[in-house]
This record gives structure tokens, sequence and C-alpha cells, in this order.
């Protein structure tokens, strides 16, 4: 792994490289982004370019020192995550103690705190004063996903680096070069921007088999005489997860109309049920575009009122009538 690799976050992994190059490390940073966009590997990435013997500027991943780093047992790099549900003072007080001492190996101390927005009050005002006055040498890497929720005294002591989402497409390729089937790829890429809960969902059987199921219904609404209310009471029995995992299933549902849409404009490189080519195509010549548009409203409606703890079986019912009344 190298600064070059970082295909996901390059705008910020070409910063920190180059601050790296030109020997103008911040004494902190604040890394903020959402879930899974990657900050916690860029912050041992830049610790162990600090560390690391066989590539100067850069980490190699394999020398020692990257090693001990990446098992959390290096001496000179600390990592802080919440004891429970908040970082505490006794935490910060420790960590100062430790970053005092002179380190016997080499001039750099790291240290990388996890859900920096969970500081008590105590454990922020403790760290503050840290950030103050830094020892030399020591670099600071916090680690949020909420930095609307972190004192502006603390902001203001970090260089903020903010990471963005994955895209949808990096992680659909990226699944697809594990050998996931496209279909799932690109569903999946598109309901979380947090690779292993895409790979997860990909590769699960209940995902394809919603999928599934999501197909199936869309398929007989537009049916005449539509028996779709037996078909859900049939999938209620049959799936117990359908009721938990209905966000999810309205999300596919999404996705799936967005994409007959795609086929009536000739979008086609749009698709992300990309795999059922055949099966939209039929569909598009069953439904009108406004028919496609209020569909999709009631299905975020749907959703709204899932949030508000409707009852699943209630609400998806309803999404059928509401659906084919147009
Ligand atoms: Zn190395």
């Amino acid at each position: 792994m190298t600064w070059k690799k970082f295909a996901e976050q390059p705008r910020v992994a070409e910063l920190l490289a180059a601050s790296l190059r030109n020997d103008r490390l911040a004494h902190a940073y604040l890394f903020a982004g959402p879930r899974g966009s990657g900050k916690m590997r860029m912050a041992l990435h830049l610790a162990k370019s600090l560390f690391c013997t066989e590539n100067k500027g850069d980490a190699c991943g394999a020398c020692l020192q990257c090693r001990r780093i990446d098992a959390g047992n290096h001496s000179d790099v600390h990592i802080i995550t919440p004891d429970g549900a908040s970082i505490k003072i006794d935490q910060i007080r420790a960590l100062q103690k430790e970053m005092a001492m002179r380190s016997v190996e080499s001039f750099y101390k790291v240290y990388i705190i996890e859900h920096i927005d969970k500081m008590t009050v105590q454990a922020a005002n403790s760290l503050l004063k840290f950030l103050e006055e830094p020892p030399s040498g020591v670099i600071a890497i916090l680690l949020t996903e909420n930095s609307h929720a972190l004192l502006s005294t603390i902001l203001s002591r970090c260089q903020l680096v903010s990471f963005s989402p994955l895209p949808p497409d990096w992680i659909a390729d990226k699944l697809r070069a594990e050998g996931i089937a496209e279909g799932m790829a690109k569903a999946a890429s598109q309901i979380t921007t947090y690779l292993d809960e895409a790979r997860a969902l990909s590769q699960s059987e209940w995902f394809a088999q919603l999928r599934n199921i999501m197909i199936q219904l869309i398929q007989d609404i537009k049916m005449p005489n539509s028996t779709v209310l037996f078909t859900i009471q049939d999938f209620w029995q049959k799936n117990d997860r359908l009721k938990e995992e209905l966000p999810l299933f309205l999300d596919l549902l999404i996705l799936w109309l967005r994409d007959i849409l795609y086929v009536q404009v000739g979008r086609l490189a749009y698709l992300i049920n990309s795999d059922q080519q055949d099966v939209l195509q039929g569909q598009a010549l069953a439904w009108t575009k406004a028919e496609l548009l209020h569909a999709m409203e009631v299905v975020m409606d749907t959703k709204n009122r899932i949030e508000r703890n409707a009852s699943p079986q209630l609400a998806l019912e309803r999404l059928v009538l509401q659906i084919q009344e147009g």
C-alpha cells in the first residue's frame, strides 16, 4: 500500500503525501467524514509513513515498523477509542503521560483518537490543553463522523481534512473485481457507502432473495386483476426477515423504478440492475413516466412511515394499493 494507491480518497492521500515530502506536517489533524470512508486506514498509513524503514515518506506495509503499527503494538503509536459510550478523562491523562515520555526509537510519537466527538467535557478540556502546547514530534490524528458536534476550540487547533463518502462506482468496481456479480455489486454499492457492508450485502443470500421478491412484486403490481396482495401475504409468511428488512427492500424498489425510467429514456449505461435488462425493458412498456414518478414518491413516503413506526405489513399493502391507483 502506498499513497498513490488510496484510490478511494486520492485528494486526501495527495495532501498528506505532499505535507510529508515538504516536511510540513501539522501537529494535529482532524479527519472528518462518514463511516467507512477510510479515515482510520489513512491515519494508520500516515503513522506508518513516519516510521517505515523501507519507504521514505510512504509506507511499505511489510517492514517491522509497519507491521507493528498494523498489529497495534508499536510503542510510539497510540490509538484511543471510546471506553463504552465515551472517551473519558483518564484515557486522555494516560495518553498525555505516554506522549510526554521521550521516544527511544524515533523522533515522532503519534496518537490517533477515534470518535473524538464522543469525549466527555472533562476529557475534551484536558485534550484541548494538550493540543495548545504539543510536545515536539507529537502528532495527533483525531477522527470523527460528526465534526459539527466538536468544540470550536478543538476544531480551531487542528488542520481539518475532509473525507468524502466512497463513490458507488468505486465500491461496485471493487466488488466486481472480487468476483461478485454485476447486478448485486451495483445494487449494494447504491445502498451503503461502507465497503464492508456493501460486500456483506452483495454476498448474502438474503439480499439476492430480497431483490427477487422486489422484482416479483413490481411485476405483479401491473398485472390485470392483480393478485399482488396475496403474493405479499405469501412473502410475509415465508420470510420472517422481510419485516425488519423492509427499508432495504424499499431502497431496492426505488433503484428498480429508477432503472425503468432509464430504460425509457435510453440511458442503459446508468442501469443499476443491468443484469435484468430484459425484464426492465418489458416493464418499461407497462409504465408511464408519471406513474413511475408517482410510485417513487409512494415508496419514499412508505419509508418515512416505517421510520415513524408504522406497521410494515400495513405500510407495504398501502404502498401496493397507492401504486396501483396511480
Ligand atoms: Zn514499512
